[in-house]
């Protein structure tokens, strides 16, 4: 389903949904080389710099021809499928990884990816069947008293 919300240029946090069509081996810079199944990675960010979800969004549909973050490496290989994003003022991009996380079947393909700054395991996780939206908006509402509106924009 396509629709018409896109991130705008206020900060924000976002959810990046990508698939990887074939189980593969993928050189992930520090992380060395992950052996990667097939399925759904996602992987929470925040932006609250210059031009916020949408200029990091835009990093982030394209491929980086000198990959930077442990994602960029990841997006070399997985098409980019959705994005969920909120503009909420609080910077929620470890308390989304941790609700995708909880989800049931979800899972950590390895420790360490995208959380060099911070002390999660990991915003990068691993689900074999397509995550919905629906119930991982559902849980964060119910999670974070005053979150504000949840969008998605399909690719
Ligand atoms: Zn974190």
């Amino acid at each position: 389903m396509r629709t018409k919300h896109q991130p705008t240029n206020q900060p924000g946090t976002y959810l990046l949904l990508l698939q990887l069509p074939e189980a593969q081996q993928v050189e992930v810079g520090s992380l060395g080389l992950l052996s990667l199944k097939a399925g759904w990675y996602l992987y929470s960010g925040s932006a609250f710099g210059p031009g916020g979800i949408k200029a990091r969004c835009a990093h982030h549909r394209k491929i980086s021809p000198r990959p930077r973050w442990h994602i960029d490496y990841l997006r070399l290989v997985a098409p980019l499928r959705e994005i969920w994003f909120s503009h909420d003022p609080e910077r929620r991009e470890h308390q989304w990884a941790e609700l995708v996380r909880e989800r049931r079947g979800s899972q950590v393909p390895q420790p360490g990816f995208g959380s060099s700054d911070c002390d999660c395991e990991t915003h990068l996780l691993y689900t074999k069947q397509r995550p919905s939206f629906d119930g991982f908006r559902r849980r964060a509402y119910r999670t974070v008293v005053d979150h504000a509106m949840i969008k998605r924009e399909s690719l």
